[in-house]
């Protein structure tokens, strides 16, 4: 197999998606993106989507799928479809490793963090605490090769895509206009499954996007450094792309993005007047203006409003 095979209808017409990662409730941040999403999807006519990104399984929280989805029926956001579960799609993504090897572009890794830190620091790359470190190229072969199924199967170590020389990727983002990354040059050659033999989001995401033809991807803007990466795997297992909008990020008091990590706290959705405040929230950082404030709305009009509100113009 030398590619994997489009999707196999691709379904005409506009489908997006909500796809958190089940290590908490949402937070004011995921509703935002929730909301976003869903509000581009009924605005445009078309379906969302709800696919639960529960492949980190060491960073999952066993019953937040669960507590997500009530949270997003609380607050009027149905899906379409029934909802998809990452860690049930594994074939998928073996599929897509498999046929990235047949192309030749894989190679496997043995590098630490800290190996890969020693390696940057010894060529004076001094990488920040939280920022993401660019792969020195380490285990790269000289000449890169197709694995056995065997030696592919080897979850002892890490397996990553080989990029080719300069591979800039540049798009134009439906919210923040034109971008521009060098792979090569400001991530390197990225990891597909870790050294625990889990696939990595990056692989997954794509692999799941193309499987669900979503055409349409509205998500945080905390993910826009990972759409080039996500471009790149489409381009060379011959997916089509979606086109993306990444939505402002709701920032804590200190500045920083909100996420379980942070603590934030879990939107309020036991009642029908609090799903609604949050919703209202949600909306006005959207930046909706003119929407109904009265007490006595139901959360359906108040969607109904919304959904108008939002400006689209693709
Ligand atoms: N699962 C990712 C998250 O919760 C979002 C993935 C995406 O929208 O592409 O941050």
């Amino acid at each position: 197999m030398s590619k994997l095979k489009n999707p196999p209808s691709q379904p005409v017409g506009y489908r997006g998606r909500f796809a958190p990662s089940p290590t908490g409730p949402l937070h004011a941040g995921s509703l935002v993106a929730a909301l976003g999403s869903w509000l581009d999807a009924r605005k445009n006519g078309g379906r969302w989507l709800l696919r639960i990104e529960d492949l980190d399984t060491p960073r999952c929280i066993p019953g937040a799928d669960q507590q997500i989805q009530a949270q997003l029926l609380a607050c009027g956001l149905n899906w379409d479809e029934e909802s998809s579960w990452q860690s049930e799609r594994q074939d998928g993504y073996q599929k897509a490793l498999e046929a990235l090897n047949t192309l030749q572009l894989l190679y496997p890794c043995s590098c630490s963090r800290q190996t890969i830190a020693q390696t940057l620091a010894q060529r004076g790359i001094q990488t920040g605490r939280n920022q993401e470190m660019i792969y020195p190229g380490t285990c790269r072969p000289a000449q890169l090769k197709s694995y056995s199924s065997n030696e592919l199967e080897n979850t002892q170590l890490a397996w990553r895509l080989a990029l080719p020389p300069n591979c800039e990727i540049t798009f134009e983002d439906l919210a923040l206009g034109s971008q521009k990354q060098n792979l090569t040059q400001e991530v390197g050659d990225f990891v597909l499954r870790r050294n625990d033999g889990l696939f990595t989001y990056q692989l997954a995401v794509v692999v799941d996007d193309a499987l669900q033809g979503i055409t349409h991807i509205v998500r945080g803007a905390d993910l826009l450094s990972n759409t080039a990466r996500q471009m790149h795997i489409q381009n060379v297992l011959g997916f089509k792309t979606p086109s993306y909008r990444h939505l402002p990020l709701v920032l804590d008091e200190h500045g920083e993005k909100l996420s379980k990590q942070t603590l934030a706290t879990q939107i309020q959705t036991q009642t029908a007047k609090e799903a609604l405040a949050e919703l209202r929230k949600a909306g006005k950082h959207l930046g909706l203006k003119d929407l109904p404030d009265g007490e006595n709305i139901t959360i359906s009009e108040w969607l109904l409003a919304a959904t108008q509100a939002w400006e689209v113009d693709y």
